[in-house]
């Protein structure tokens, strides 16, 4: 039986900053697509959380990263892509794939080589699921990098998936 399209593929109750990079370095994970809003920064913050900061330099050291925002705003996503000196898409309009097959047609790489990391399964898994990149849904980030786990927006989410037939974890 094939994935369902609102099954990430590794979901730890994490948050990003707790990920354990060698987890994706063992899938063959060569890139990540990581959201923004609430993965890296917190509700309205701009100010990255410094265990995420720390996280983003270890990452780089070995994967290749962009900033894959639905956020509108240039200035916020541009401004948290410019303090990480990474490349970023806001107003990316995930789960839509245009935008998403830019970003992976200027890669080179295999689709399951693309880990999408996100909050959101409507949105973050659902986008990554359908081009078929290896997709991880992590706990919203707090102030301090620690994981949100009483999320009403992603627990409403994974009941809405759960009925829909994906399994629960
Ligand atoms: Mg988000």
């Amino acid at each position: 039986m094939g994935q369902h399209w609102l099954q990430p593929n590794w979901e730890p109750g994490l948050s990003l900053p707790q990920l354990p990079i060698q987890h994706l370095l063992d899938q063959g994970i060569e890139a990540l697509m990581l959201d923004v809003d609430r993965t890296l920064v917190p509700g309205r913050e701009i100010l990255l959380p410094e265990p995420a900061t720390i996280w983003i330099q270890q990452a780089q050291q070995h994967l290749r990263l962009h900033l894959f925002s639905n956020n509108p705003s240039r200035q916020r996503i541009g401004a948290v892509a410019e303090k990480l000196g990474l490349s970023y898409t806001c107003g990316a309009a995930k789960p839509r794939r245009g935008a998403l097959r830019e970003v992976l047609n200027q890669l080179q790489l295999k689709p399951k080589e693309i880990a999408m990391i996100g909050d959101r399964v409507l949105t973050d898994v659902l986008a990554g699921n359908r081009l078929g990149l290896y997709t991880v849904l992590v706990r919203p980030i707090r102030a301090d990098g620690s994981p949100c786990h009483n999320d009403r927006v992603q627990q409403l989410e994974k009941r809405f998936a759960a009925w829909l037939g994906a399994s629960q974890p």
